[in-house]
């Protein structure tokens, strides 16, 4: 990736580069989404154009250990990287490629490709294409939401074991894999594009005999990127241009099995398979079946390729063929019949004749080495012969490097169309793989509304059920609207499912905007324009920082960028500190969602305080449901039911039974418990002795609003205060002054 950004820092161009498959994205950003964009794109290597830029980005602390790197400044210039450009796409104008409003990015991409062609040194002929993005395309999802719904990693394993890609990606091709990956960190918002995807994966999930067969001929389909980055920098090995042609070859059955799909999307990709055969041909003719990696030791070229190359081998046949027959009839000439003709290194060819025989060995035969028990002879028509073989074998490995580097250059200018090919498959992987996965565990499709109405019936975790042993997943439903149900708040004992249900839902948003189907019954969703998922601290594991304060840096940054189009999960957040503390801060939240017309999104949000169910009364936009459990002979059972209303209690202290804290401690708690309820939290958020002190006053909005109120003032006297200009005031001036502030406190 290359970044470049202004003393202004307000946006930043971002380009990045996969120089194996010649994928080239550009965009511009806010300074601010820097950081979560290069976290998403995780590139190994990152330049800047200075020092300074590259201690900015260290700065970043980035999880994927990019290596940072400067390169020459002047790279990073408008003209410079115009110039490059240019260049690179054999263009006279910028403007086809989408390049020419955005100077950042520009520079960040022609930057990045000096550089690349600085450490290459070659024209990277495979790079034809660069394809400007913007955030604003796709669905945004921090990093944080990325760990928090495990799509890549899961958090209990820290690898791929139990993360969403671990379920969904069935993909039989690399390209296939790459292509979900890149879907899944991109969400879409265009509900056309979305069901044009997932009316395509509805017609291969219904004509699953076809999409099975289609998905064994896409088995037999590697890595063509990575093959055609190969060719693009002239580096591709006859062995990998053979596999390139046996994938070519499955087109035809491929454009094939397309037809087979009534769906305008496949019929769509179906067209644009084209013709291969030239480049078939090409490897066919030239190459053998079972060539070599090394292009330098010959064995590479077919018979009756060139014509050259054939009298070569015709030259060094014939006298191997000499030399092979040789052992025969010296044996027989001599009458030596242990006489033997063999081959090293060292010596090239030599007859080889036991002591015992000796006197038998003719005139001509010319002593090379004596060993132990025989004696190594060379024959002046055998030398000959010889160099014959050895001269033809030199001058045929020679020219086949060269017939060879001549082909790799032919296959070189054919690119373009290998890319196609290799994206065509990527999508027909990725599409088919959708329908597998829908088709095995029974998603349905989902469908979309411009209310803002989430319905979805018996919905499911889609990496929990599958990693359940014994017991059987309970689907649940979900309700969400823009006006009684705006927020959820769920409440439950530890364990009761709270957190599972949570995700469930962010990954089936997150499924269905790729245009995949989903693990529910029925889905009936809006588009979300982010999603927003926080967990409490101590169910957290984060790095370095205090934990609350990292969930309460996260919660302020949801606070501040979600909008009424966001969804937002917060499992447990106020959980990091103490319970009143804890308890005020995640009313508050739920408040100010619920209050700011800038904000009001889809909020589930997960507590074990059950104080906050208060809220339902106060705030018209919140609704109070909870994962049942039952109370069986003084133990829990897990229901794992959601439904309307609140738990009546907390649980905590029956948990604490079932995982075995002593009789005694448990008694005590229960004691303890009911002290402090004593002391509870009113409807209106606050204590009981607070709330008394209150009464006296209007309402304790009006409180709050009083005490910001004053706040705001104090400031602003304060301003005024810093900004005289005490040197130049008169003494009348200076008291007029004191006297205009004293009246506005
Ligand atoms: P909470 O957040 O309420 O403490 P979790 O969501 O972490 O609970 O769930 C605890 C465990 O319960 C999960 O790891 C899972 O094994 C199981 N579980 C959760 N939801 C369900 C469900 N709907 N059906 C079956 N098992 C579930
Ligand atoms: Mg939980």
């Amino acid at each position: 990736a290359s970044v470049y950004w202004e003393n202004n820092k307000k946006s930043a161009g971002l380009a990045f580069l996969d120089v194996s498959t010649g994928d080239f994205l550009f965009t511009e950003i806010k300074f601010q989404e820097l950081e979560s964009e290069l976290a998403r794109l995780k590139p190994t290597e990152i330049i800047v154009n200075t020092k300074e830029n590259k201690i900015q980005i260290e700065k970043l602390k980035l999880a994927f250990n990019p290596a940072i790197s400067v390169f020459d400044p002047w790279h990073f210039e408008l003209k410079e990287a115009e110039k490059t450009l240019k260049q690179q796409f054999k263009i006279i104008a910028l403007e086809s490629l989408g390049l020419i409003d955005k100077p950042l990015g520009q520079i960040a991409a022609g930057g990045i490709l000096s550089y690349v062609k600085s450490l290459k040194n070659n024209d990277l002929k495979h790079i034809t294409k660069i394809k400007f993005y913007s955030l604003d395309n796709y669905m945004q999802l921090d990093e944080v939401t990325r760990r928090n719904l495990e799509l890549l990693t899961s958090i209990r394993y820290g690898n791929k074991f139990g993360s969403l890609i671990s379920i969904i990606d069935h993909t039989q091709t690399p390209m296939g894999g790459r292509k979900l990956l890149e879907w899944l960190m991109n969400p879409l918002l265009s509900p056309d594009e979305i069901t044009l995807r997932s009316n395509a994966v509805a017609v291969m999930k219904t004509e699953f005999h076809y999409t099975k067969d289609l998905r064994n001929l896409l088995n037999k389909i590697g890595d063509i990127s990575r093959i055609i980055g190969k060719i693009g920098t002239l580096r591709v090995n006859p062995r990998e241009l053979i596999a390139l042609k046996d994938y070519l070859e499955t087109s035809p059955a491929l454009a094939q099995i397309l037809l087979k799909f009534d769906n305008p999307f496949l019929l769509q990709l179906q067209n644009q398979i084209k013709n291969y055969d030239d480049i078939i041909k090409l490897i066919d003719l030239a190459l053998k079946d079972d060539p070599p990696i090394l292009i330098t030791e010959g064995n590479i070229i077919q018979n009756n390729y060139n014509k050259l190359l054939d009298e070569l081998r015709e030259i060094r046949d014939n006298g191997k063929n000499w030399i092979a027959r040789l052992e025969e009839s010296e044996k027989k000439k001599t009458g030596i019949p242990s006489l033997k003709v063999g081959y090293n290194r060292v010596f090239g060819y030599y007859i080889e004749v036991t002591k015992t025989h000796q006197h038998k060995v003719p005139e001509h035969y010319i002593k090379k080495q004596t060993l132990v028990n025989a004696d190594r002879y060379i024959s002046p028509l055998l030398k000959e012969y010889e160099s014959k073989v050895l001269g033809a074998e030199e001058r045929i490995k020679n020219l086949e490097y060269e017939v060879f580097t001549l082909l790799r250059k032919k296959i070189y200018e054919k690119i373009e169309l290998l890319q196609e090919f290799a994206e065509i498959v990527a999508i027909i992987d990725t599409i088919s793989n959708l329908a597998y996965i829908a088709y095995k565990n029974n998603f349905t499709q989902p469908s979309f509304n411009n209310d803002g109405i989430v319905d979805i019936k018996n919905c499911r975790h889609v990496v929990i059920e599958q990693l359940l042993d014994n017991e059987e997943f309970i689907a649940n439903d979900v309700f969400l609207n823009s006006t009684d149900t705006l927020i959820s708040l769920i409440t439950g004992p530890n364990m009761a499912g709270k957190s599972t249900y949570l995700r469930q839902i962010g990954l089936i948003v997150i499924l269905a905007q790729i245009g995949s189907f989903v693990p529910a019954e029925k889905a009936e969703l809006p588009i979300f324009d982010k999603i927003f998922t926080r967990v409490g601290a101590s169910d957290n594991l984060a790095m370095g920082q205090s934990t609350f304060l990292v969930e309460m840096i996260e919660t302020a940054n949801i606070l501040n960028s979600a909008t009424p189009r966001s969804l937002v999960l917060l499992d447990e957040i106020g959980r990091g500190t103490s319970t009143f503390d804890g308890l005020s801060l995640a009313w508050a939240i739920i408040e100010y969602i619920h209050n700011n017309p800038e904000l009001k999104c889809k909020t589930l949000f997960a507590t074990h305080y059950h104080e906050l169910t208060e809220l339902e009364n106060l705030l018209s936009g919140v609704k109070n449901y909870n994962i049942i459990v039952k109370e069986w002979q003084d133990e829990i059972i897990f229901l794992r039911k959601i439904e309307r209303g609140c738990a009546d209690q907390s649980y905590g202290i029956q948990v604490a039974r079932l995982a075995g804290i002593p009789f005694k401690v448990i008694l005590r708690a229960k004691q303890i418990l009911q002290n402090l309820e004593e002391h509870e939290i009113s409807p209106q958020g606050l204590t009981a002795q607070a709330k008394k002190q209150l009464s006296k006053t209007t309402s304790q909005l009006d409180i709050f609003d009083a005490i910001f109120e004053k706040v705001e003032q104090k400031n602003e006297i304060l301003t005024e205060i810093k900004e005289l200009d005490v040197e130049n005031l008169t003494p009348i001036q200076a008291i007029q002054i004191l006297a205009d502030l004293k009246e506005k406190l």
